[in-house]
């Protein structure tokens, strides 16, 4: 590999879902010449391992950052899993290829981050799909992702019963959750085709784009954090203290590690980086807004002779809890086949995983020290309200209704995890509480706004308040947490601000 585009014009660290998004289309100029360095390993687009590709498999552990944070008061540990590979997250998560919803984005505009209405979003998610369903309205049919929607032949007879058991329940069946509707019960779309997740390396990285002669891709590079001449970005220092120049730096890192980079380069709380040892540069909330769905599995046995566990996803219930407001959905039931179970006494398993997906409450992300190899302090803070405590009870009675009704019951031989879900209130939300995993959505450690406002550490266009040359383009910047999965507005993100900054 040739060193030949360094310095850079620009400099992407990490490349995820939107790094190897941004490599990708900052490069399609000649003239530009851009770096993009990855912490995990780089595999070109022929040489991902199986267990990357394999759709079944998630989170494979070979490719992560092996993060733990705080779930909330009752999960003071739980597994926070980032990919850390060329791809990102893409390339260990679960597939589905869901937009956030059009309230999600009014949202951000009550928030003061001004046009990232639908109508502004909607071209980028059009055009960054190949999809052969659907409405021309709301999709697209030639961009580089495919996404598939998944039918009633694809799924598993468990799959099958959830949906029929929602809809008994009074759920309206969605064909398409891309599409105008999303209150209701349906299929997941995916960005699986023949089994394979494609992540976005795999999809923009391409052969040809890697060919450019102005892009460079290095794999194994751990940044450590931006260099300065004053307020304006001028490079990087990695962790073994190489330095890389550029004109321009954009950190892709991810939630969590745009936001430690941010912090080590003394960006964040200035009492905090203080007692570090950090010299702040700009007293700003970075790590302060943290967010991501709790999430809550109840697992079943499957009953002999009904154990097709593939696709692991399946369907998913979107709908809205009693106390939601103004058209939001804040509840998600998952139905899904989870792999890697410590045992399976019938020969599959089924689960059904609430997530409650507008949760009030935010958590924090902190440094422990300088040190770039040091996992940052996670806390997430989930159900850290009475409201949020409430609503995710709702969703997880609601679920274990459902696997209760007589559509799904032929399918579901025992209950393997939790042990029990209690009747009483107070029991079963101590055992939700217990139990809490992580959806897998961390956003909003730099979120976008206005100078003025409390929560931003970028504006509308990713750029550091306070600051030339820097910007955030990960799902860091994300206002505050979808009501969705984030994987495509994250690619959305990146494909917009490409085209706003770097194209126009
Ligand atoms: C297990 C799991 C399942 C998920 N399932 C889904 C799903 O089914 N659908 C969906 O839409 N979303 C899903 N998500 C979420 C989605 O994948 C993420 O929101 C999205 O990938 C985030 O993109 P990003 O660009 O912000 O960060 P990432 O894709 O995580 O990319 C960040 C990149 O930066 C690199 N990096 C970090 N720090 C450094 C550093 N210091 N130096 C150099 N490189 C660095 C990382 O290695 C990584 O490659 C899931 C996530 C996980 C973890």
């Amino acid at each position: 590999m040739s060193n030949s585009v360094e310095p850079a014009d620009v400099l992407i660290v990490g490349g995820g879902s939107a790094g190897a998004v941004l490599a990708a289309r900052l490069s399609e100029n000649p003239a530009r010449r851009v770096v993009l360095l990855e912490a995990g390993p780089d595999y070109g687009p022929t040489r991902f391992p199986a267990a990357l590709l394999d759709a079944d498999r998630i989170a494979d552990l070979d490719h992560d950052w092996g993060y733990t944070a705080r779930g909330g008061r009752l999960s003071p540990e739980v597994a926070a899993q980032r990919g850390k590979v060329i791809g990102g997250s893409s390339a260990v998560n679960v597939g589905a290829a869901h937009r956030a919803r059009a309230r999600d984005f009014a949202g951000w505009a009550e928030q003061g981050v001004d046009d990232w209405a639908f109508t502004d979003v909607l071209p980028y998610f059009r055009a960054l799909e190949n999809t052969p369903t659907g409405h021309d309205e709301f999709h697209g049919r030639s961009g580089p992702m495919p996404v598939r929607q998944l039918t009633g032949a694809d799924l598993t007879a468990a799959h099958s019963a959830f949906i029929d058991a929602a809809v008994a329940y009074g759920h309206k069946r969605i064909a398409d959750f891309n599409g105008s509707e999303q209150d209701g019960v349906g299929a997941f779309a995916v960005n699986v085709v023949d089994g394979v997740r494609h992540n976005s390396a795999l999809v923009y990285l391409t052969a040809e784009v890697r060919a450019r002669p102005n892009l460079l891709v290095r794999g194994g590079v751990t940044v450590d954090r931006v260099l300065f001449r004053g307020t304006k970005a001028t490079g990087v220092v990695t962790a073994d203290g190489a330095v890389h120049h550029a004109d321009d730096v954009i950190l892709s890192a991810g939630a969590y590690g745009s936001a430690a980079i941010l912090l080590r380069s003394g960006i964040g709380p200035a009492a905090d980086l203080t007692s570090l040892g950090i010299e702040p540069r700009a007293d700003l909330p970075v790590g302060q807004h943290l967010q991501d769905h709790p999430f809550f599995h109840t697992i079943y046995t499957l009953v002999p002779g009904r154990t097709q566990t593939s696709p692991a996803l399946g369907a998913l219930l979107w709908t809205a809890s009693s106390e939601a407001t103004d058209g939001d959905l804040d509840l998600n039931i998952v139905a899904v086949h989870p792999n890697g179970a410590p045992f399976m006494p019938t020969g599959g398993i089924f689960a059904l995983s609430t997530a409650l997906v507008l949760p009030d409450a935010h958590g924090t992300l902190r440094l422990v020290g300088r040190d770039p190899m040091t996992q940052p302090v996670i806390d997430h803070n989930f159900l850290g309200t009475d409201r949020d405590r409430r609503r995710m009870l709702e969703g997880v009675r609601l679920a274990r209704e459902l696997a209760r009704h007589p559509a799904l019951t032929p399918s579901l031989a025992d209950l393997l995890i939790p042990h029990e879900l209690p009747d009483d209130a107070t029991q079963l939300t101590r055992v939700i509480e217990s139990g809490l995993a992580i959806y897998g959505h961390a956003t909003s450690t730099a979120p976008m706004g206005t100078a003025d406002s409390p929560r931003a550490v970028v504006d509308s266009r990713g750029a550091v308040h306070g600051f030339a040359a820097l910007r955030v383009v990960d799902a860091s910047i994300i206002p505050s947490s979808p009501s969705s999965v984030t994987n495509l507005t994250t690619i959305m993100l990146a494909e917009r601000i490409a085209d706003l900054v770097y194209t126009r």
